[in-house]
């Protein structure tokens, strides 16, 4: 009876148990396959997942703040995960921790189609952003890196051997990913709708109404509200892909790592948007 999980702090807002119970469900793996959420404060992520293949587990998502120490805590890690210097999955298989980042693999597969040989841009110099640059940097995508303190976009340019954009201009780029925070609050609801354009879209270096249909723009946040940007996205033509299809994305690669079975995408959207 393989139990699967997500670890976070706090972890009540979690998608993920409902869209891979969902996927169990679908792949007729219910009655053998459990998923939970697991709420676990950083001062006990070493010992919690220390206990965890002995409880059952055949692997976990990690979510914030454990992405870090996931990596840390591992025995063997994917290229992605030491690459991106954070782990969002660990799986226990042949009595040790592997440690794999599908964050990464998640950006690219929501893409309408391979990029390389793109021009992207990656707003953001934290987590995600990472993952996001290291991702579409190896599928071949020429990736830029803006952040509203530029110096860390120009240290994570270094790093990962890809151009520093100051001041990107829209029109420039094929694939445009926001991996900054800005929208969280609208997705949540907790911003009026009015107030959207004038707050979001003025915090990120991009001309929104200089969109057009040859575009993809990702947003990974996501929330019950649609953000400015995929707004501003859509009324272009523009592609645009919210955070939840990444999410869905890294869900299902996670599922396919852990089970061996190609993820049911379609349930899997469907339950984590409550559909
Ligand atoms: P993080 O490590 O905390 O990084 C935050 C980034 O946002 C930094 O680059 C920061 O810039 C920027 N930022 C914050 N406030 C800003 C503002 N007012 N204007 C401009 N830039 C601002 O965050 P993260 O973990 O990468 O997550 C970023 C977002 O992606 C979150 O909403 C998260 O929920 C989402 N996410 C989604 C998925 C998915 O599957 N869809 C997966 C992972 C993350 P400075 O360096 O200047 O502070």
């Amino acid at each position: 009876m393989p139990r699967l999980a997500v670890l976070g702090y706090p972890i009540s807002h979690s998608r993920s148990p409902v869209m891979h119970t969902a996927a169990l469900a679908e792949l007729g793996l219910a009655a053998e396959w459990t998923y939970e959420a697991i709420e676990v404060a950083p001062e006990n992520f070493t010992d919690v997942v220390d206990s965890l293949p002995g409880d059952g587990f055949a692997g976990v998502n990690v979510t914030l703040p454990h992405k870090v120490a996931a990596l840390a805590v591992a025995e063997r890690a994917s290229s992605a995960a030491t690459a991106i210097g954070a782990a969002n999955t660990l799986s226990f298989a042949d009595g040790t921790t592997a440690a794999g980042n599908t964050d990464a693999a998640g950006i690219v597969a929501a893409l309408p189609g391979p990029p390389a040989g793109a021009r992207a841009l990656v707003m953001g110099a934290g987590g995600s952003a990472r993952a996001a640059i290291w991702a579409l940097r190896e599928a071949g995508a020429e990736v830029s890196v803006w952040n509203r303190t530029a110096v860390k976009a120009q240290s994570l340019s270094q790093e990962f051997g890809v151009t520093h954009a100051e001041a990107p201009a829209t029109a420039s780029f094929d694939v445009i990913v926001n991996a900054t925070t800005v929208g969280m609050k609208t997705a949540s609801g907790g911003q009026p709708l009015g107030e959207r354009g004038n707050d979001d879209l003025k915090r990120l270096p991009i001309d929104a109404d200089g969109l057009n249909v040859s575009q993809t723009v990702v947003d990974l946040v996501y929330g019950p509200q649609e953000t400015a940007l995929i707004t501003a996205a859509r009324a272009r033509r523009a592609t645009a892909i919210d955070g939840l299809e990444v999410l869905v994305r890294q869900g299902a690669a996670s599922l396919e790592l852990w089970t061996g079975r190609p993820a049911p995408l379609e349930v899997m959207r469907r339950a984590a948007r409550g559909e």
